[in-house]
């Protein structure tokens, strides 16, 4: 599952929006019970993690080979190659409105 890949995305995001270390963990766990296949839990959004709220990102319509990820809430949009080996961690990157 290549939004794993998003995973260091996401940890770099949060960092950047000056997130204290045990809030970027907590917000990772709630990220990698969201990849638990049939959890249910909601891949949230960084943005609205750190404002105390967790959105649930939805899939976007993306051409084939890219995956989108897109926050309701905050229109954050995060891009990310889908179906690419596990190694490539290259062109990654979030998109902001
Ligand atoms: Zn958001």
């Amino acid at each position: 599952m290549t939004l794993k890949l998003l995973r260091d995305t996401m940890r770099t995001q949060l960092a950047e929006q000056g997130a204290a270390p045990e809030v970027a963990e907590g917000y990772l766990s709630r990220w990698d019970a969201a990849l638990e296949s049939d959890s249910g839990a909601p891949l949230p959004c960084p943005g609205c993690y750190l404002q105390g709220t967790v959105s649930r990102l939805r899939r976007m319509p993306s051409p084939a080979g890219v995956g989108m990820l897109e926050c309701p809430a905050c229109s954050a949009a995060f891009e990310f190659p889908d179906f690419q080996p596990a190694a490539t961690t290259q062109g990654i990157w979030p998109t902001r409105p």
